[in-house]
C-alpha cells in the first residue's frame, strides 16, 4: 500500500499558509518528514489523521480518498499526537482495554487478547496496573504507540515523539518503532535530524510550507557530498564568518564555534573539507544554500 499526497495547501484563518502545493509519495517502512518548528509538519498530519480540512489538494491510502472517506482512514490509521493530553488516573490495560473498544472491538475476550499483545509489544507488561499519570516520557510514548497500534493500522502516524526522551528512552523507542516499520507505513515528523538519521531510509525536508527535498536520505546526503567545509574559529568571529562565507550551522564544541560551510569549490580561509551528514543537508536546506 502506497500513501500518495497530491499538492495539498492549507492557509489558516490568519493568513499563515503552513502548506504550500506539497506532494509526496510514501511506501511501506520508516518515512521521515523533518523541518524546524513552525514548518507545517502538524498540519500535514493532522490532515493525514483526518482532523484537519486541507483548503486544496488530495491524498490517497492505497485505494482510499483520504480527504472524502474518513471513516476508512481512521480504520486504517494510527495516530500518536504531538500533544497526547492529559494523563488520567487509569491504569495502561484499562486504558488501552477503553480505546481498543472505541476502536470497535467489541468481543470482551478478543479485546483481552488484543490488550495484552500490545502490552507486551511495546514492554509495558509490567507497568499494566500502574496509572498512566505516573508514567515516565518513555513509557508514556511506549503506551502512545500501543494505542496507535490497536487495530492493525496500515498508516502510523508519530508526530514529534522522542522530544524530552532522555538518551536510553529514546534508543528504546528508535528500537520499537524501527520493528513496527517493517510491515507497515510509519510517518516520523520530527524537527530532530538524529530520529531521521537513525531510522528512515526516506524521507522529506519540509521548511515554511514547502517541500525541500523528498526521496532516499542518503541521496541527499550525496547530493552535497564536497559542498560542505568546516572550520573552528574564535567566538567573537561568528558574524566576521558569515558575512564572507555560506554559513549553514555553528556548534559549540569545547568552548569554540565549530562552524559548517557550504560552497562549491573550496572556500580558503583555512577551511577543510568534512564528509556531510544528514544535519548538512538538514541545515543547508533550509538556509536555502543547497539548490533544491
Ligand atoms: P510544525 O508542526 O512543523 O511545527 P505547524 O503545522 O504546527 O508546524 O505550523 C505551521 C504554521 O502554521 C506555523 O506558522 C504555525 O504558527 C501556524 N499554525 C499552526 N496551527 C495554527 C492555527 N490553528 N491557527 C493559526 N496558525 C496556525
Amino acid at each position: 500500500m502506497e500513501l500518495t499526497i497530491t499538492e495539498l495547501s492549507k492557509s489558516y484563518p490568519n493568513g499563515v499558509q503552513a502548506l504550500d502545493h506539497v506532494s509526496l509519495r510514501i511506501g511501506r517502512g520508516m518515512y521521515g518528514l523533518l523541518g524546524p518548528n513552525g514548518a507545517g509538519k502538524s498540519t500535514l498530519m493532522r490532515i493525514l489523521a483526518t482532523l484537519l480540512e486541507p483548503d486544496s489538494g488530495q491524498a490517497r491510502l492505497g485505494d482510499t480518498d483520504m480527504l472524502r472517506e474518513k471513516d476508512s482512514v481512521r480504520r486504517l490509521l494510527g495516530y500518536l499526537p504531538q500533544d497526547f493530553g492529559v494523563y488520567p488516573k487509569v491504569s495502561a490495560q484499562e486504558m488501552l482495554d477503553h480505546l481498543a473498544l472505541l476502536k470497535g472491538i467489541t468481543r470482551t475476550t478478543e479485546r483481552k487478547q488484543v490488550v495484552e499483545a500490545l502490552l507486551e509489544r511495546v514492554n509495558l507488561q509490567d507497568q499494566r496496573k500502574k496509572a498512566l499519570a505516573g508514567f515516565s516520557g518513555g513509557m508514556r510514548q511506549r503506551f502512545g504507540i500501543a494505542q496507535a497500534l490497536i487495530g492493525d493500522p496500515k498508516l502510523i502516524i508519530v508526530d514529534e515523539p522522542t522530544a524530552g526522551l532522555d538518551p536510553g528512552e529514546r534508543n528504546r523507542f528508535y528500537n520499537l518503532l524501527s520493528e513496527i516499520g517493517e510491515n507497515v507505513i510509519v510517518i516520523l515528523s520530527t524537527h530532530i535530524v538524529e530520529d531521521v538519521k537513525e531510522l528512515c531510509p526516506n524521507m522529506a525536508i519540509l521548511h515554511q510550507g514547502r517541500l525541500r527535498y523528498a526521496g532516499p536520505t542518503a541521496d541527499g546526503i550525496a547530493s552535497i557530498q564536497g559542498r560542505i567545509w568546516q572550520r573552528s574559529i574564535d567566538k567573537g568571529l561568528v558574524n566576521d564568518y558569515e558575512q564572507r562565507h555560506r554559513v549553514i550551522s555553528s556548534k559549540l564544541i569545547a568552548g569554540r564555534p565549530l562552524i559548517h560551510v557550504y560552497s562549491d569549490t573550496d572556500p580558503g580561509d583555512g577551511f577543510t573539507a568534512v564528509e556531510p551528514d544528514l544535519e548538512d543537508l538538514f541545515f543547508s536546506t533550509i538556509h536555502g544554500v543547497r539548490e533544491c
